[in-house]
């Protein structure tokens, strides 16, 4: 099997944008920074990288005659907003677990931004008190159970799209994406920086890169807070998608590089260095990053320029993978 071989329903414009950040670069004096950018990658609802998995997930949810889609986030999950825009496409329903993973006092946390999108978009919102995890919840059966009981085709995405065999195959494409795009800018990246949680977009991208002639480092930016959990799940979707690709080869551990450091204590709660990441990126580039996920990864990519870790004669392509939306409900923290 290769990739080719696995359907793909396409639910994006074609290969996202890659461009130059040139003020980004010259203000911190060391490597070159581009960006390849997955919130502009789709008409539906925003886009962002869970529609890029779900061009592998999909389908298989229309072989099985799913009429219903059911996932699980926390209440500003980007994920859950993009299954449901995914399922008003398709002329699905939508059920979403939405579990209260941030522990965040902005009173209209659950009402605004994501939430708010999913439910303009006819999804059936639950809201759970649950607290952040990855893992199977009894709220998770009741959504696919209720489904059931009312005659309907539940198809079950898990968080993030991740814990699925096919939840790595987006962005093992994106690898290939990648390379076709650098021949066209005739560049090459040999850094990639990514924002890493549920773990199949970091995953998916080492497995695809893994399969190409030139090596490069593929770096993934804890923003869980939970380093090894991680780590682990970024390593055995990597393994899991480079095995269902047909790579030829076992991945070796230092092709998997999980950096803790800017997540700060908790999911979901932005520190110093994520508003000062998400300040500089708007100011001197006009490009908006959240305070949960890419404030976070920028924070990281921000530190190993400015430390010579990525060396200044790097190409680093840093992964912008959407989530704008959230940031509605953290209005407090840009009054001043
Ligand atoms: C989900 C998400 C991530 C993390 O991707 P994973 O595949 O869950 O590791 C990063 N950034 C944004 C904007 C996201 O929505």
């Amino acid at each position: 099997m290769s990739l080719s071989d696995f359907a793909r329903y396409p639910l994006t414009f074609g290969p996202s944008p890659v461009h130059e950040l040139n003020r980004l670069t010259a203000h911190l004096g060391g490597a070159t920074i581009w960006a390849k950018r997955e919130d502009v990658n789709s008409g539906l609802a925003y886009g962002g990288n869970k529609t890029r998995k779900l061009e592998y997930l999909i389908p298989e949810a229309i072989a099985q005659g799913a009429d219903t889609l059911v996932s699980i986030g926390g209440y500003q999950s980007n994920h859950t907003r993009q299954v449901a825009a995914v399922a008003a496409k398709l002329g699905m329903r939508a059920v979403l677990v939405q579990e209260n993973w941030v522990d965040w006092p902005d009173s209209v946390n659950d009402r605004v931004g994501n939430i708010m999108l999913s439910r303009i978009m006819g999804a059936e919102v639950r809201l759970d008190p649950a607290g952040f995890g990855i893992g199977f919840k009894s709220s998770w059966e009741r959504a696919l159970d209720d489904v059931r009981d009312r005659g309907g085709v539940p198809y079950a995405i898990p968080a993030g799209a991740s814990d699925h065999r096919l939840g790595g195959l987006g962005f093992a494409n994106w690898a290939a994406e990648v390379e076709q795009q650098e021949r066209e800018l005739g560049v090459f990246f040999d850094t990639i920086v990514v924002c890493s949680v549920t773990g199949s977009t970091h995953a998916g991208m080492i497995a695809g890169f893994a399969g190409q002639d030139r090596p490069r480092r593929v770096i993934g930016i804890d923003a869980s807070a939970k380093i090894q959990e991680t780590r682990d799940q970024v390593a055995r979707i990597a393994r899991n998608t480079a095995a269902l690709i047909g790579l030829d080869r076992e991945l070796r551990d230092d092709e998997i590089t999980v950096l803790e450091g800017w997540a700060g204590d908790l999911y979901g709660i932005p520190v110093e260095s994520t508003m000062e990441a998400i300040r500089l990126t708007g100011r001197l580039e006009g490009v908006i990053i959240d305070p949960v996920y890419e404030g976070k990864s920028m924070a990281g990519l921000i530190d190993l320029v400015t430390s010579g870790d990525i060396p200044a004669s790097s190409n680093v392509l840093y992964a912008h993978l959407g989530g704008q939306p959230a940031i509605n409900a953290y209005s407090a923290l840009f009054r001043d």
